[in-house]
């Protein structure tokens, strides 16, 4: 069965698309720990992170760091913190959080934006992507 984020680069799932290339896709997670909380995926659905071959691993690496460079200039924060995990999800990606304090960090901090301040969200990061 196709993942969730499969899913979502299908269109079968909707999400607020921040940025895409015929092989990565970035999208604002649903439950952000705080306000521009991205999620970087290869189209490639691979479960953990390790497995993908070097070569998507290290483009997937190169456009997290697009996408980390317009959220910067999107989102108003003291740096971007990285992070991966994939407990929840089986589907290889990369956490880019715009923080602020150790807190924003940690998973159980939320942050919980309207449709409209997502869409306008996704919007002002897809405008800085280059
Ligand atoms: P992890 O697998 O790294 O533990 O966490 C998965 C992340 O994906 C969580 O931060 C969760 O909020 C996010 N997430 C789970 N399902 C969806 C979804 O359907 N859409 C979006 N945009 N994010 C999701």
């Amino acid at each position: 069965m196709p993942s969730i984020f499969t899913k979502i680069v299908q269109g079968e799932i909707p999400s607020y698309k921040v940025a895409e290339d015929d092989q990565f896709y970035a999208f604002l997670d649903i439950n952000p720990n705080a306000k521009g909380h991205t999620l970087v995926i290869p189209k490639k659905e691979v479960n953990r992170i390790f497995d993908l071959d070097k070569e998507t691993y290290t483009g997937l690496m190169g456009f997290s760091y697009q996408v980390a460079k317009a959220l910067e200039k999107a989102v108003p924060c003291e740096r971007i913190g990285m992070s991966v995990i994939g407990l929840e999800v089986p589907h290889a990606h990369v956490h880019l959080i715009p923080i602020n304090v150790m807190d924003d960090m940690r998973f159980i901090k939320k942050e919980k934006l309207s449709q409209d301040e997502f869409v306008a969200l996704a919007n002002e990061i897809a405008e800085s992507f280059e």
